[in-house]
């Protein structure tokens, strides 16, 4: 059986986390987000020190620690009753982050709407991110070298996973709106999915 799947999509910065912890909350939605993941684990692990490694500089870790360790995640969540595939749709954020991953969890995703959180303008997702180095402890977001890199990754690797999907499902939402509007702008396409 597949999971039921929205992706939200966009680059660093977009604003993915902060509407994926809002409809992670409501009732029959989990929200995962694969960075979250990773910052859960410690140097004392591989899988660890490869995150520090690749993220540090703006770069992906390389797919197989990446899918095994999401497995895993999604693994003891139902595990532990948090997410019921059964019944909840999964929102991912961050994660599939490159055309090789999609197709890798194409047996495990039924991806049924893809938010697309869009920012034509560089500076105010550079601005965003410095923003949050500190409040929330983020060595990545604290050097602009390291913010250009990613947004390059972003550019380079992550982008083409909109083509993979195809256009029938991606809604594109401007993200230089306030989050509740476009928080509105999600909900209003989600209570129309099937
Ligand atoms: P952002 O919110 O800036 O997009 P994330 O918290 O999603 O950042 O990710 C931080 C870092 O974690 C990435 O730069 C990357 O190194 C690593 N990472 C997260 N998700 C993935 C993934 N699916 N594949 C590879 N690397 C990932």
């Amino acid at each position: 059986m597949k999971y039921r799947t929205i992706l939200l999509f966009g680059a660093p910065g977009a604003g993915k986390g902060t509407q994926g912890k809002i409809l992670g909350s409501i009732p029959n939605f989990f929200h995962c987000a694969c960075g979250d993941v990773f910052r859960t684990l410690t140097t004392e692990s591989k899988v660890g020190r490869i995150f520090i490694d690749y993220s540090s500089r703006g770069e992906l870790v390389p797919d197989e620690p990446t899918i095994e360790l999401w497995q895993q995640f999604i693994r003891n969540s139902t595990q532990a009753g948090r997410f019921n595939p059964g019944r909840d749709t999964l929102v991912l954020d961050g994660i599939p982050r490159n055309v090789h991953q999609a197709e890798m969890l194409m047996g495990t995703l039924d991806v049924r709407a893809i938010f697309y959180l869009r920012c034509p303008n560089m500076n105010k997702l550079v601005e965003r991110l410095q923003r949050r180095a500190l409040r929330e402890n983020r060595l990545d977001d604290a050097n602009l070298q390291i913010i250009k890199s990613r947004l390059k990754t972003y550019e380079r690797e992550t982008k083409p996973v909109l083509n993979f999907y195809g256009e029938k499902v991606v809604h594109k939402i401007d993200s230089t709106q306030t989050p509740v509007e476009v928080l509105l702008d999600i909900l209003r396409r989600i209570a129309k999915i099937d």
